[in-house]
C-alpha cells in the first residue's frame, strides 16, 4: 500500500530513516514517497490498459511541482480547477493537450489563459459558463473544446462535503438541460461540445456508485447518438477511495473490472481524474510532541503541527492513523503497533486557537513522551494543498524521498513570507 515501513524500531520512508531526516528538516514537514506515488499511478494505468485512457492527475489533491512532474513523466495529464493550477501545470512540463479544466466558477481571465495555452478541453458546469467560454473564444478568434459536466444524481456514500453528484450539489448539469444544450450546440459557434464529464464525489470506496453514474451517462451517449450527436471524450472524474483506517476500498483492478465493460460500449476516449488514489498514501505529516497535558477529563498530546497544516480531521472528522517515528520505551508487536497493555487513550492536538484543531480524539496509542516524533499517515492528498497561514503560521516544508535520497520540494515559509504583499496605508504611519 505504501513505502512507510518499520525496520526494527524505526519508521522509514523508502530507504531513509525518518528520524534521521527530522534532524535535517525542521518539524512539522510533509514527507512524500516517490515510489508510492508512482506505484499508485501505474496500478491504475495497468488496470485500464485495454482502453489506454488519459489519466489526468487531479492537482488539487497535491500540486507540489515535484509530485506533478513525477506523474507527468509517467505519462499523466493534469486536471486543474483554477488559473493558479494552470500556471503550476505549465511549470510541471505537462503538454497542454493533456490538461482538462473543471470548476463551477472559471473567470474570464482564467478562460482566456487556458485558451491561449491550448488545453485539451474545459469541463463546463452551467449554461452561463458555456456562453462565457464561447464569448471569450470568439474574442480570441479561437475554438474551445468542451465537455459537459453531467450531474447524474447518484449517492456516492461518502462525506457530505465531498459529495458532488447529487442534484442538490452545485456541480454539473442535469441530463435534460444537457440534452437541450447538445440540440442547440450550433448556436455556440466557437465551441466544439464533444465530451461528457462526471465526478460524483471523493473517497468513494465501492464501485457501485461509479457503475450507476457511468451507466446513466453511457445511456445518455446512446441517446445523443440517436440524434446524430457524436462525442469524442468521456471523462469519468476521480473519487476512488483509499485506506485511512480499516476501509476496504475497491482496488484499481476491481474498479476497472466493474466499469470497463460500460466504458467500452461507449467507444469514446476515456479520461480519469484521480487525485487521492494516487497521492493520498504517498505522504505523511511529521510532527513533534511539544507537551503532554493531563486534565481530569483527558490526556492531550500537543504537537507542533496544526489544523492549518492538515485540516481534514477538523473539516471532515477524517481519521488519520498516527504512528510513532521511533518505538523506544515500549514493546511492539510485529505489525508496528504497540502491545495493548502499553497503550493509552489520548487526544492529539495542535497549537491553534480552535477546538477543532485536533488530529485524533480518544485514540489508543503507545506511551508518548515530550519530544517524540509522530507520523500522521495518509496525508499526501488534501494535506499541504489545503493548508493555510491561519494563526500566522508559516506553511511547512515538503520533502520527497526517492530511494535513499531526499529532496526539499518546497521550502518552509519564513516570517517574511507572512507579510509579503501586505502594506500599512501611509496615513496610518
Ligand atoms: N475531478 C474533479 C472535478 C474534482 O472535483 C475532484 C475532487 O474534488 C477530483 C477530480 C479528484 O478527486 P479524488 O481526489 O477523490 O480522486
Amino acid at each position: 500500500m505504501h513505502d512507510f515501513k518499520y525496520k526494527g524500531n524505526s519508521l522509514y520512508c523508502e530507504s531513509i530513516r525518518v528520524e534521521d531526516l527530522s534532524k535535517k528538516v525542521a518539524t512539522p514537514f510533509y514527507l512524500y514517497s516517490y515510489k508510492t506515488l508512482i506505484d499508485h499511478f501505474r496500478k491504475l494505468k495497468k488496470a485500464f490498459r485495454s482502453i489506454n485512457p488519459l489519466i489526468c492527475y487531479s492537482m488539487k489533491a497535491n500540486s507540489n511541482l515535484a509530485i506533478c512532474s513525477s506523474l507527468v513523466k509517467e505519462g499523466a495529464g493534469l486536471d486543474i480547477v483554477s488559473g493558479g493550477e494552470l500556471f503550476k501545470a505549465t511549470k510541471s512540463g505537462v503538454s497542454p493537450k493533456k490538461i482538462v479544466y473543471a470548476s463551477v466558477g472559471k473567470t474570464q481571465k482564467e478562460i482566456q489563459q487556458a485558451l491561449k495555452i491550448g488545453i485539451l478541453f474545459f469541463n463546463v458546469e452551467s449554461e452561463a459558463e458555456l456562453e462565457n467560454i464561447n464569448r471569450v473564444a470568439r474574442n480570441l478568434k479561437k475554438d474551445a473544446k468542451v465537455a459537459i459536466r453531467i450531474n447524474p444524481d447518484v449517492e456516492p456514500k461518502t462525506h457530505q462535503y465531498i459529495t458532488t453528484g447529487r442534484l442538490t450539489n452545485k456541480f454539473g448539469i442535469d441530463f435534460r438541460t444537457a440534452k437541450n444544450i447538445f440540440l442547440k450546440r450550433k448556436e455556440f459557434r466557437n465551441l466544439k461540445i464533444n465530451g461528457l464529464h462526471i465526478h460524483i464525489g471523493s473517497q468513494i470506496i465501492k464501485s457501485a456508485p461509479f457503475v450507476s453514474a457511468i451507466k446513466r451517462v453511457a445511456n445518455f451517449v446512446a441517446e445523443l447518438k440517436k440524434e446524430l450527436i457524436d462525442l469524442e471524450f468521456l471523462n469519468i472524474g476521480g473519487g476512488l477511495g483509499i485506506i485511512y483506517k480499516d476501509e476496504k476500498p475497491q482496488t484499481a483492478d476491481e474498479f476497472a473490472k466493474a466499469v470497463l465493460p460500460i466504458l467500452k460500449q461507449t467507444g469514446l476516449k476515456i479520461i480519469l481524474e484521480p487525485g487521492r488514489f494516487i497521492a493520498g498514501n504517498a505522504g505523511i505529516l511529521v510532527a513533534k510532541v511539544l507537551y503532554i497535558k493531563k486534565t481530569k477529563a483527558k490526556t492531550f498530546v500537543i504537537v507542533d503541527a496544526g489544523m492549518n497544516d492538515l485540516i481534514r480531521p477538523a473539516l471532515y472528522s477524517a481519521y488519520h492513523e498516527i504512528l510513532p517515528i521511533e518505538h523506544r520505551a515500549f514493546p511492539r508487536l510485529r505489525s508496528g503497533q504497540a502491545s495493548i497493555e502499553h497503550r493509552k487513550k489520548v487526544d492529539i492536538v495542535g497549537p491553534i486557537c480552535e477546538s477543532a484543531d485536533f488530529f485524533a480524539k480518544d485514540r489508543l496509542l503507545p506511551r508518548i513522551n515530550e519530544g517524540d516524533l509522530l507520523a500522521i499517515m495518509g496525508a499526501g492528498a488534501y494535506g499541504f494543498s489545503m493548508s493555510s497561514n491561519y494563526n500566522c503560521r508559516s506553511r511547512v516544508a515538503e520533502v520527497m524521498v526517492i530511494k535513499n535520497k531526499f529532496f526539499i520540494t518546497r521550502k518552509r515559509e519564513t516570517y517574511n513570507d507572512l507579510i509579503r504583499g501586505e502594506t500599512i496605508p501611509s496615513i496610518l504611519k
